[in-house]
């Protein structure tokens, strides 16, 4: 068989530990024996973080912007003991945090389904797909560890002149301080990008914050979000038939529990992140958690939602097989093609990333799976539990089959 050709290069931002493992098992065997592929690579490791004193990080996010899609791997992001384990000179930021602050983007986060493995709520019955705004807040906070009595200000001095000078607290003994911030522009794009896709994807849209808590910070995002809906896709929802919803995050969560799923719902920084875990969690596994950056302009980064599975990757170091799910992994190399695919009118390469994830299906429908997936299936399937590798290569002879037809 002919390879599949590629015209532009895509993006690849290689990770750590045992998702940087499967990665180059997912290349070589799902990957080049059917697409003549094209990257620009970028190794995103923490040793090469640390090499680069973390340049590699920015650069990959400047290729993102320059080619249009990136597909990367999950990536260590660099605690106390991380600074230890690999002798840092700095505890580096997280690579995710640096790349969406670049991009702007929007991070949207959908669970694969399947009809065999039914979600842990029993009312959900479609996906919900998490939108989570990228950029700011905590993850670009300034902390500081008080070590004394003292008092804590918030000022803000203009380039015009205005001031404004706040106590924050006045401390009697040691404690801990945080100030963080965002944008407006940050959040308009947060705002636009999500009913955007909320109007692709057909589906409603809910957004939730802590409004009645912070009357500034998130009353702004509120705000903004109503003002866009209102003067930009009120109009176009209603003849779509879809909904825009706000609601106070404490009430939201009740409801997402209630509903039959079938939405997306939008989210700052930090609920999203924590969100998004519970969410799939709830879907079945994090393995199953697709992830894809969306910046304002257009710019595509595909992920998956967990990160390295560090423990795995012990077992792995001392020569043990692991039962690691590689579905998202698979699904964020399929989704980045598929777009490389749209975006350059190459109708192989799409018909390809179909291809591969309707294999991937196929092969846990068969009963192959790994050992995240066992207990979730329903009566319908017969579970077998394989190693990693084993469940690529039934992936790989379905694909062969899929593309034959
Ligand atoms: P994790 O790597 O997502 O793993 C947490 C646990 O979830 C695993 O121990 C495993 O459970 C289960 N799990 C996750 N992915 C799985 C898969 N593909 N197949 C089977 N089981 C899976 O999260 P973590 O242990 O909290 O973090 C590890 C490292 O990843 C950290 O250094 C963190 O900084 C980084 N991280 C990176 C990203 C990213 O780059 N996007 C995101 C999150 C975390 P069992 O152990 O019970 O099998
Ligand atoms: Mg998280």
């Amino acid at each position: 068989m002919e390879k599949i050709k590629m015209t532009t290069p895509l993006v690849e931002m290689d990770g750590d530990e045992m998702t940087r493992v499967i990665w180059k098992w997912i290349k070589d065997e799902l990957i080049l024996p059917f697409v003549d592929l094209k990257t620009e690579y970028y190794d995103l490791s923490l040793t090469n973080r640390e090499a680069t004193k973390d340049a590699v990080t920015v650069d990959a996010a400047n290729a993102n912007i320059k080619y249009g899609v990136s597909v990367k791997c999950a990536t260590i992001t660099p605690n106390r003991q991380r600074v230890e384990e690999y002798g840092l000179s700095e505890m580096w930021k997280s690579p995710n945090g640096t790349i969406r602050a670049i991009l702007d983007g929007t991070c949207f986060r959908s669970p694969i389904l399947t009809d065999f493995i039914k979600p842990f709520v029993r009312t959900w019955e479609k996906p919900i797909t998490i939108a989570r705004h990228a950029y700011g807040d905590v993850y670009k906070g300034t902390e500081y560890r008080v070590p004394g009595a003292g008092r804590a200000e918030l000022s803000f001095k203009g380039e015009g002149g205005e001031e404004f000078k706040k106590t924050v607290f006045d401390f009697s003994g040691p404690g801990v301080l945080l100030s963080q911030y965002n944008t407006e522009k940050s959040i308009r794009s947060f705002a636009h990008t999500c009913f955007r896709y909320a109007l692709d994807t057909k589906q409603d849209l809910w957004f939730s914050t802590k409004d009645t808590i912070s009357k500034q910070y998130d009353q702004t995002f509120k705000l903004i979000f109503e003002e866009i809906y209102e003067s930009d896709y009120k109009a176009k929802f209603e003849e779509v038939g879809i909904t825009y919803f706000y609601t106070l995050i404490d009430d939201a969560v009740a409801r997402v529990i209630r509903s039959r799923g079938g939405f997306i719902w939008a989210l700052k920084n930090y609920d999203g992140d924590v969100m998004s875990d519970m969410v799939s969690t709830a879907f079945g596994s994090l393995a199953m958690m697709t992830s894809v950056l969306v910046s304002p302009d257009g710019k595509y980064e595909y992920e998956a939602a967990h990160g390295t599975v560090t423990r795995h990757y012990y077992k792995y170091l001392k020569g043990e097989e692991t039962s690691t799910n590689p579905m998202a992994l698979i699904y964020a190399w399929s989704g980045a093609l598929r777009k490389r695919g749209e975006l350059d009118g190459l109708s192989d390469l799409v018909h390809y990333a179909d291809a591969v994830e309707r294999s991937c299906i196929d092969t846990l429908k068969s009963g192959i799976m790994t050992g995240d997936l066992v207990s979730l299936v329903d009566g319908s399937v017969k579970p077998f539990k394989v190693t990693t590798t084993e469940f690529l290569f039934a992936v790989r002879a379905n694909i062969e089959k899929n593309l034959e037809e």
